[in-house]
């Protein structure tokens, strides 16, 4: 399996994790966007024991539109937000792909949340489309 690299900012946070794909959705929900400033975040899930991080992170925990928490882990130096996890999907961490060493190594196979989509956003229309999140 390939090695797969990334990190913060600043480089005080690294990880690496081990993925033959970096299989990808993409969000376009409120929290994501205000959370990282950005129309959307790209994640890949993986599989909380073979994220393997390096420097300590901070966190920031809120509820999700089905009321489950949701914690984002973020540099404590520079800020850059790096992996989230979610109650309602446990033993998973969602890597923001964006923080990759080669985030062209992710791909994307759905979009989720489109409806608050703002409408400057880029969208692939040629990958699975949901307003919300697929299962609810
Ligand atoms: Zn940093």
């Amino acid at each position: 399996m390939t090695i797969r690299k990334g990190g913060c900012l600043c480089g005080q946070v690294k990880y690496f994790f081990h993925a033959d794909k970096v299989d990808a959705v993409s969000c376009y929900c409120r929290d994501c966007q205000r959370a990282t400033g950005s129309p959307l975040t790209t994640v890949v899930a993986v599989s909380a024991d073979h994220l393997n991080v390096e420097g300590p992170t901070n966190t920031y925990s809120n509820k999700s539109a089905s009321d489950r928490n949701v914690t984002r882990h973020f540099c404590p130096n520079c800020g850059s937000q790096l992996f989230t996890e979610a109650e309602m999907v446990p033993g998973v961490k969602f890597v923001k792909c964006s923080t990759l060493d080669h985030p062209s190594e992710a791909v994307t196979s759905a979009n989720f949340w489109l409806s608050s989509a703002a409408r400057w956003a880029p969208i692939d229309e040629k990958i699975a489309c949901f307003d919300e999140n697929p299962d609810g």
